[in-house]
């Protein structure tokens, strides 16, 4: 397992973040984040007050946050600048504006990158949009959950207080088709990707539909 790479993608709500960190613990690799370092880019340019509404602007700050990423599955961490980011990251407000900052194609090269890095010679389970295609091709194993419309939004709400499933439901579709549709590095299944749909499954039977396909293939 020392150099195994495993790439989770999938839409916002299918289930990647308990699956990936359940798969991490279960045969002990270490967990990447990557759409928590999307977030903390984002969370440091609403702070400076860097205009989202122009990609220009953000190409030209995407190198001046510094981020810092634990891999334990059990508490994973971020930091942006030193400073721990892991509760702001989640807001609304930065929920909403991610996709315009994931499009930029210079943030991307930078994390892209970084993640390389992380990911380093391996024994790890990768989560985001764009492992299995572009930040990892080569992993051996490449999962890509889906789950329903109503499954992913009422999964979220829960998550959440404050919110409806309803809203829940148009604020995940605005953002898949965003991260779907753009230029660079958008959301897409690997041709090589075993496709699970979480729908109506519990996490537990999840983790063990992984383990079982990491079996098969590692
Ligand atoms: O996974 P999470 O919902 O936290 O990701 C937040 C956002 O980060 C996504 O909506 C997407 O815009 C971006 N992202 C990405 N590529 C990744 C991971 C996340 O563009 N590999």
């Amino acid at each position: 397992m020392t150099g195994l790479v495993v790439a989770m993608d999938g839409p916002s709500g299918s289930g990647k973040s308990s699956a990936s960190r359940g798969v991490a613990r279960a045969l002990g690799l270490r967990y990447l984040d990557t759409g928590a370092m999307y977030r903390a880019i984002t969370w440091w340019m609403l702070e400076r007050g860097v205009d989202l509404a122009d990609p220009e602007a953000i190409a030209a700050r995407a190198l001046d946050p510094i981020l810092t990423l634990g891999a334990d599955p059990d508490a994973p961490t971020v930091a942006v600048d030193g400073v721990d980011a892991a509760g702001p990251i989640r807001t609304a407000e930065v929920t909403a504006a991610v996709s315009a900052v994931s499009a930029v194609p210079e943030v991307r090269r930078r994390l892209v990158a970084e993640q390389r890095e992380i990911i380093g010679s391996g024994g790890i389970v990768v989560e985001g949009r764009d492992i299995g295609t572009v930040v990892a091709p080569d992993a051996v194993v490449k999962i890509y959950l889906t789950a329903s419309a109503d499954a992913r939004a009422l999964r979220r709400t829960a998550e959440l207080t404050g919110t409806t499933v309803e809203a829940q439901r148009a604020a995940m579709a605005r953002r898949d088709t965003l991260d779907s549709t753009r230029k660079a590095d958008p959301l897409a299944k690997a041709a090589d990707a075993v496709e699970l749909d979480t729908t109506a499954l519990n996490l537990e039977e999840v983790i063990a539909e992984i383990l079982r396909v990491i079996k098969e293939k590692a």
